[in-house]
């Protein structure tokens, strides 16, 4: 965990985002895994946070402790009804193991996507470089509703074992936490993807 740590305050929903964004990580997954935008039990803001440019709710940032039934943000709400439905399912069978599950992202904006790209061309110097870490922005399957990352790690762990039972599997070696519904309930797993 790199983040800050945001305040708890509705008011301040914006500039939460705006830290949590700030804090990005490893790759764009990363990023969203590993930044809590909110403490649990934070009300689900609907703030857009498009007034200043930045990502926000409307964008597909989701608060801390989003659930693949919170349908009403978004991230959730955008997400390919047959991903999402799979990950709703997969989401109860864990909570009956005594697993809780959040979705740190799913759906996210084409202008967020970019917003995460241009942080990693800063930070690794390159377009080429970055794309190591972060999707293209036309290419990302969050921005077209087709990938959720997963957390915490108990979670990512529980989907990678069991997840094609509901058609969902780890689609990138280095990304344990991102889930795509690549194969049919109970198929097998395609093999993953590396990134060079
Ligand atoms: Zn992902």
């Amino acid at each position: 965990m790199i983040e800050t740590t945001p305040r708890r305050s509705t008011a301040l929903t914006g500039l939460v985002i705006v830290a949590a964004v700030t804090s990005f990580g490893l790759t764009a997954c990363a990023a969203d895994q590993t930044d809590a935008a909110a403490p649990p039990g934070t009300p689900h803001g609907k703030s857009s946070g498009g007034g200043k440019g930045l990502p926000g709710a409307a964008d597909g940032k989701l608060p801390a402790g989003t659930s693949a039934f919170d349908t009403d943000l978004p991230g959730i709400g955008k997400l390919d009804p047959e991903l999402r439905k799979a990950v709703q399912q997969a989401e109860k069978a864990m909570k009956a193991d005594g697993i809780p599950m959040q979705v740190t992202t799913g759906w996210r904006s084409k202008k967020y996507q970019i917003e995460l790209m241009d942080k990693a061309i800063k930070q690794y110097g390159s377009r080429e470089k970055a794309k190591k870490y972060v999707a293209d922005p036309d290419e990302s399957h969050h921005v077209t509703g087709h990938a959720v990352d997963i957390g915490p790690t108990n979670a990512d762990d529980w989907l990678i074992r069991k997840g094609n039972r509901y058609g969902l599997c780890q689609t990138y070696s280095n990304e344990i936490w991102h889930f795509e519904l690549v194969t049919t309930p109970g198929g097998d797993c395609p093999p993953m993807t590396t990134p060079s």
